[in-house]
């Protein structure tokens, strides 16, 4: 069955190129809106939608006065970091930005206004960004502000974030970490010289504080992580979760850097897991959330494997398969039908630490 579902897409996310050298490149976006059309999947219920740009009261709602104008002001000169070292300050990022966190806050509102059930962002995703600095590639974090606009606007108290970039989703994590919003986040973790693996945070025992203790949700995977493991701790943690909490939207951060192919992460997923975790949060936004499933973009290095995955998860969550079998046949990876026993086993110690830790606090 076909859901109402819109894609958020602006031509100045393309602005968010931080130079040649870059591992980021903003041309996966429009490659991804290119693939859509050229599969057909756009009609009545099936909707491309252009954001407004965010406006600085917009910004407001995730991060300070202070380091919003130190973007504008560092983007305008055209030199320099916003960060430590990751993410150049360059001509037209700040606009870029803008167009992005619009295009979130656009799928959020959609949402609520009741005009569609889901809204995939490819252009968001920011989760590194924090309330005054940017972080990892990430400006704005406008999966943060997403949620701030569904608790501001539209007085949603329960909000679940599922992140399944391969990085931490710190940002994230540290912007909700007092309070009842349940952040759930897989991603790879330790490994290589002192502490590792980007961005070094993400443990089991980071479980929230206060009110918001036992919602903060980390699933460290090992480096190699594959399909079946992957799989194993994804169905055995996030939907007994999301079911006991009920959120009232699903927000999903839906990085594919992830992929066995992506030359940053050293994760070995496939196609094959993101068919099964948008299928299955799309089940659970249905039974719990009446629908109300919000997907962002995130991480993926390798330009052609990005748009090839984004593709198949909104054809996924949409309802969608063109007419063409073969163009579809042509989204998925090969079946790698990895193995390995040792990784296998230490995900599932992961997976049984996650449930000590995290699951009394929900009475699980
Ligand atoms: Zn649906
Ligand atoms: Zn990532």
């Amino acid at each position: 069955m076909t859901c109402k579902t819109a894609l958020l897409y602006h031509e100045d996310y393309l602005r968010y190129d931080f130079g040649a050298g870059h591992p980021l490149k903003p041309k996966r976006y429009k490659d991804t809106f290119e693939l859509l059309k050229r599969l057909g999947v756009f009609d009545e219920n099936v909707r491309h939608y252009t954001p407004n740009h965010a406006t600085v009261e917009e910004l407001r709602l995730g991060h300070t006065e202070e380091y919003i104008h130190m973007v504008q002001k560092k983007c305008k000169a055209d030199s320099g970091y916003l960060d430590y070292g990751d993410t150049p300050a360059r001509k037209g990022i700040y606009e870029a930005s803008c167009a992005k966190v619009g295009g979130s806050i656009l799928g959020a509102e959609l949402i609520m206004n009741g005009e569609v059930e889901h809204a995939f962002n490819v252009g968001g995703g920011f989760h590194h960004a924090r309330e005054g600095s940017a972080a990892g590639f990430c400006v704005f974090n406008d999966v943060v502000i997403a949620a701030r606009y569904l608790q501001k606007k539209h007085g949603v108290k329960r909000i679940a974030i599922v992140d399944v970039d391969g990085h931490h989703g710190d940002g994230t994590q540290i912007a909700f970490y007092n309070e009842p919003i349940l952040t759930i986040s897989l991603h790879r973790y330790g490994g290589g010289v002192l502490g590792g693996f980007y961005p070094g945070t993400g443990t089991v025992d980071e479980i929230g504080e206060g009110k918001g203790k036992g919602y903060s949700v980390n699933v460290p995977l090992p480096m190699g992580t594959f399909d079946e493991a992957y799989q194993e701790a994804f169905r055995e943690i996030v939907p007994p979760l999301i079911e006991k909490y009920q959120p009232e939207v699903l927000l999903n951060q839906f990085g594919v850097d992830t992929h066995y192919q992506d030359p940053l992460v050293g994760l070995s997923l496939t196609t094959k897991s993101y068919l099964e975790v948008s299928s299955a949060l799309h089940r659970l936004a249905h039974e719990f959330s009446d629908g109300k499933y919000l997907i962002f973009g995130g991480g993926g290095y390798e330009p052609s494997n990005v748009s090839r995955c984004w593709a198949l998860i909104f054809m996924t969550i949409a309802g969608v398969k063109p007419k063409n079998s073969e163009a579809y046949r042509r989204l998925l990876d090969p079946d790698l039908k990895m193995q390995n026993p040792q990784i296998h086993k230490q995900v599932q110690e992961v997976i049984k630490d996650v449930k000590r830790t995290i699951f009394p606090h929900h009475g699980l």
